[in-house]
């Protein structure tokens, strides 16, 4: 709980939304998270970058939330403040073109659909693959989200960031370090926007092959119940949902989160799921799956909060 000056300074920081004592439960895709201090979701870069000093100032942690797709929030909250670019960080144009390609610059609070719907009205092409990623364009850069068909990396020119202490910055493609599931970008600063380069194409194909992906999804992911993505990151020329599937795990519960039926890398919350469940759930796939095959998965979800 913040006491009442800060809480002062923030609604005099800036003039967007803020939310204290919000359960986290509300926002993650699992349903699942204790209350965070203080939710603020800024209108623009500068009150972000306000922010961004009051925190550093009053030595408040900062947690940047995006859709909440690949979170664990443990039971207790997120203690300081949470930043949510979704409500103002949402435009896309186009920045260059000619015949083959196009520049476009995203705003870090797009969702993919959106992103995904303007590629389709704009004839562009390359990123089909991301469909049925419930990310925002910050979250999936953060994390380089993709599938085995490409990555988000892939398509990146410059990422546009604000810093620990407010200051806004280009950082080119190199300096991000994109690999599998993760990037290097400076740790605490913002993803404001990025410039992604993308192939021209036709419009109604693209929508095709987009369906296509989701269609595959929905057969393939239990995607009717509060769940996280993927749990474990796939070691290398292996499948972790397959192991935790051939490990006998399917099915396995600790209260009530349980290993899917439909794909074993999916932990789903049947009803009221803790974030200690789901905890002990994967500690007891990692033990169970390190007995069986000598390997040691490794989480993709970020567990953060306190318990
Ligand atoms: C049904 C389902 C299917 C999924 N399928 C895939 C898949 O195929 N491939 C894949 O890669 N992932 C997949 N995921 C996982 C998830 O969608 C991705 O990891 C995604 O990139 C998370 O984006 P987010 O906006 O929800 O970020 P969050 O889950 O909100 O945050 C994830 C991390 O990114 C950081 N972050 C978020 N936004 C910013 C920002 N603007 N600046 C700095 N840091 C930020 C957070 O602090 C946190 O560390 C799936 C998830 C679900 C629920």
């Amino acid at each position: 709980m913040l006491n009442e000056e800060i809480k002062q300074q923030l609604q005099s920081t800036i003039k967007g939304t803020i939310q204290f004592d919000e359960p986290m439960s509300r926002l993650t895709t699992i349903r699942i998270g204790g209350p965070a201090d203080a939710i603020v979701y800024p209108e623009n870069v500068e009150e972000l970058q306000n922010l961004m000093k009051l925190a550093l100032e009053q030595k408040l942690p900062v947690f940047i939330f995006g859709w909440g797709s690949n979170l664990l929030v443990r039971d207790g909250g997120i203690r300081g403040l949470v930043i949510n670019l979704s409500r103002a960080f949402n435009e896309i144009k186009i920045v260059a073109e000619d015949e083959q390609s196009a520049t476009i610059e995203v705003a870090a609070g797009v969702k993919i659909p959106a992103l995904l719907d303007f590629m389709v009205k704009n004839n562009l092409a390359g990123m089909e693959y991301m469909a049925g990623i419930p990310a925002t364009v910050g979250g999936a850069i953060w994390m380089n989200a993709g599938t085995p068909k490409g990555e988000i990396g892939n398509h990146v020119e410059a990422v546009t960031i604000v810093s620990k202490t407010g200051r806004v910055r280009s950082i080119e493609k190199k300096a991000c370090g994109f690999s599998y599931r993760s990037s290097k970008l400076p740790a605490g600063s913002v993803v404001i926007g990025a410039t992604l380069k993308l192939e021209k194409g036709v419009g109604d194909k693209i929508k095709t092959i987009i369906d296509k992906h989701k269609a595959h999804r929905i057969e393939t992911q239990p995607l009717n119940v509060p769940n996280l993505g993927s749990v474990f990151k796939n070691p290398k020329k292996n499948h972790a949902g397959r192991l935790v599937e051939e490990a006998g795990l399917k099915d396995v519960r600790v209260g009530q989160a349980r290993i899917s039926e439909k794909h074993g890398n999916f932990i789903v919350n049947e009803g009221k799921a803790s974030a200690t469940d789901v905890l002990s759930l994967i500690g007891l796939v990692k033990d169970k799956v390190k007995e069986k095959f000598k390997v040691t998965l490794e989480t993709e979800v970020k567990v953060v909060g306190t318990d």
